[in-house]
């Protein structure tokens, strides 16, 4: 059993979005029920807000000039899909600072591991500007953040997004001191991700995309996680693991197009947790980013809490053939210019 720290926040749902956006403040409601009737064997980490000089670690002090500049307007949109209200800001400070606040838990060894429940999302937002729902790169900030604060060498950061990091991917491409890796359902919003993008300079080979086509379930995810990203991730041997847990790969999510069961949530943690227990300790964090099904976010994170904390039963049905073996491949045969997997 591990101990397990959450971040969770009423505050989370005071960034508005506007009537029929599914980025919406239930998202952190039905969470906050969820998690009041069991705690059990969860520790609750009171979240912070991030100081303007840990943000701009990752982000152009003009860029967060702009967003602060929107805190107490009534409405202002970075694009159609990425609207502010009056505490949009600080919520987006709130966010990277509970994610901030979980890493301090781990690194002190106050918890094991934990999973941060914020919005507004994170892994679209770039140095210097917000986009899709993304205000303030709370992943990357981690990151940069254990980086700086903690002197940690190789951070591997997995986003399971339905949607590439763009964001995450541009701000480590030069640098192999952060490993992103990314399975995404491509060709789709937001472009980015496509499977020669690896990265460049010194950060060549340091960013792994999976992109992945519409319609694939538990058994293509696994595939690409037991041929591609586990086998990269035991190579580079990370001292810290971070997810970017988007929810949106459930077959129940509005926006997305994937396939994927609950369970499926709690295998890939499961595979993440081994990377962290050979090579970091068992230091994991994990972070919310999309998935926009409320029931879906439920049932998923609840299976993903259930393998952090230890609570998952050992073994699980195995999901059946998968779909994509060519496809795999050529992921495989990718990689091996940079990874001898
Ligand atoms: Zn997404």
């Amino acid at each position: 059993m591990a101990n397990t720290g959450i971040v969770i926040d009423p505050r989370y749902q005071e960034h508005e979005t506007g009537v029929g956006h599914p980025e919406r403040p239930e998202r952190i409601g039905v969470l906050l029920s969820a998690l009041e009737e069991s705690m059990e064997g969860l520790s609750a980490i009171p979240p912070r807000e991030a100081s303007g000089e840990e943000i701009a670690l990752v982000h152009d002090g003009a860029y967060v000039a702009d967003v602060e500049a929107t805190a107490h307007k009534q409405r202002f949109a970075f694009d159609p899909d990425t609207p502010t209200s009056p505490r949009s800001y600080d919520t987006a400070r709130l966010a990277a600072g509970g994610f901030l606040a979980l890493l301090d838990a781990i690194v002190a060894g106050e918890v094991d591991n934990g999973f941060a429940f914020v919005r507004p999302p994170g892994h679209h937002a770039e140095r210097h500007r917000a986009m899709g729902f993304c205000l303030f790169n709370n992943a990357a900030i981690g990151a940069e953040y254990l980086r700086r604060r903690y002197g940690i060498e190789r951070v591997l950061i997995v986003d399971w997004d339905l949607h590439h990091g763009n964001g995450t991917q541009h701000m480590f491409e030069d640098d192999p001191g952060v490993l992103y890796v990314s399975t995404h359902q491509y060709p789709y919003y937001p472009g980015t991700g496509a499977l020669d993008e690896s990265g460049c300079g010194s950060g060549e080979g340091y960013t792994v995309n999976v992109p992945l086509p519409a319609g694939c379930a538990d058994a293509e995810y696994r595939d690409a996680f037991r041929r591609v990203i586990e086998p990269i991730a035991h190579l580079y041997e990370p001292q810290f693991v971070l997810i970017s847990a988007g929810f949106d790969a459930h077959a129940r999510d509005p926006l997305g197009g994937m396939n994927l069961s609950a369970s499926a949530f709690g295998a890939m943690a499961r595979s993440l947790l081994a990377v962290a227990a050979a090579h970091a300790s068992g230091r994991c964090a994990a972070i919310l980013e999309g998935g926009y099904d409320l029931q879906a976010i439920c049932a998923s994170s609840s299976q993903v809490l259930a393998e952090l904390s230890g609570k998952a039963p050992a073994l699980e049905s195995p999901p059946g053939a998968s779909r994509i073996d060519a496809v795999v491949e050529r992921f495989v045969r990718h990689q091996k210019r940079y990874w001898k997997i």
